[in-house]
């Protein structure tokens, strides 16, 4: 049977991997729509390749509505929302209210909405399966053992491209300093999280959400080559890793396919060539985004939505060399001290969400006015 697929957030890094992945499986995937943010010259190359009428082919910045729309297409069977940022939003619910499985590469709605996410996910019973490397390694791990004998969740961080530098060190590094991932090919927002360690938080309140594990049962590591993904430990000691090469494809393939895996492999590891695997501690004190996220993750309510929300903007004015990457955390902190609350319908959150970003630019302003 043809798995029907909307695909959102369609030119981006995930979105153009997963059409790699469909077209290289034209009988078990067809993709039913497409949407993406501005690059509409390849959304229109894409609908043409695909097969997939105009009006299902949407940009989402003229059409704010497109997204929750293209999402609950009855035709679905999968949404793989991997649009950027809080904009996701919309789609991530829309997709589980309509009953429709979530390929989730969009970290950000989980992450702000978890709370109303949850509900729509439990009402209509849709899964969620991640499309985050770290969490489909997760996932995988979980297959291992039962729920309740999971002893702790192990995330693996990269590091990013500072690793191993002080703050002195950090004072005056470039856009294109940021930008320069060592081991990941990615969008420039995931890359300038990857190098505050903002994304690692964020990815640790995702995996809080998705497999409902504690904060305090959820530890990071900084593993630079990026080969093993995450681990789970159990309570008899034992702990499972998902090891590949850094290659999206097969997480994203197994979330269009599961519980089936994909029988073409992305990312096997040659092991003749392989090498040394290293592990150790993030520098907390350096990246203080890591437990500003902690912080949020515990806090609950709209906290998540504010770190998310107050980071965009950071991340952005940073891109826009309006602010110095040092500021960032200081940003996000600020932000977040000014308060937050309870996050029970989607109204909170958006409302949460705007608050942030208007604190966040004001918080910017006055650094670059100084
Ligand atoms: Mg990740």
């Amino acid at each position: 049977m043809t798995r029907g697929v909307v695909v959102l957030g369609s030119t981006g890094s995930v979105g153009t991997q997963a059409l790699d992945v469909i077209a290289r499986h034209p009988d078990d995937y067809r993709v039913v729509a497409l949407a993406a943010a501005r690059n509409t010259d390849l959304l229109a190359e894409q609908a043409r390749a695909f097969g997939v009428p105009a009006d299902l082919a949407r940009s989402c910045v003229d059409a704010p509505g497109a997204l929750a729309e293209l999402a609950a297409h009855p035709e679905a069977d999968v949404v793989l929302n991997a649009v950027v940022g809080f904009a996701g939003l919309p789609a991530t619910i829309a997709a589980l209210e309509a009953g429709t499985r979530l390929a989730l590469a969009n970290k950000e709605s989980l992450i702000a909405a978890g709370p109303v996410v949850a509900k729509a996910r439990a009402a209509s019973g849709a899964e969620i399966v991640p499309v985050d490397s770290e969490h489909s390694a997760i996932w995988q791990c979980l297959r291992a053992g039962r729920p309740t004998e999971v002893n702790r969740i192990i995330l693996t961080a990269s590091g990013g491209p500072f690793r191993g530098r002080t703050a002195a060190d950090l004072a005056n590094v470039t856009r294109a300093d940021a930008l320069k991932h060592p081991t990941w090919q990615m969008g420039e927002k995931i890359t300038i999280d990857s190098s505050t360690l903002v994304n690692k938080g964020l990815e640790v309140i995702e995996a809080h959400e998705l497999f409902g594990v504690d904060f305090d049962r959820i530890d990071v590591v900084v593993h630079p080559q990026s080969i093993v993904h995450s681990m789970v430990e159990f309570v008899d000691g034992a702990t499972i890793a998902q090891l590949s090469e850094p290659d999206m494809r097969l997480p994203i393939g197994l979330a269009l396919g599961a519980p089936d895996r994909l029988p073409e492999a992305f990312g096997a590891i040659d092991w003749t060539t392989l090498g040394t695997l290293t592990f150790e501690p993030p520098d907390r004190d350096t990246f203080r985004c890591l437990d500003l996220a902690y912080e949020a993750g515990r806090t609950g309510g709209t906290a998540p939505a504010v770190l998310s929300g107050a980071n965009e903007v950071a991340v952005e004015a940073f891109l826009a060399e309006r602010l110095p990457w040092s500021a960032i955390a200081a940003v996000v902190e600020e932000v977040l001290n000014a308060g937050t609350g309870s996050a029970d319908e989607v109204d909170d959150v958006l409302a949460a969400d705007r608050v942030a970003r208007e604190r966040a630019l004001a918080a910017v302003e006055r650094r670059s006015a100084a």
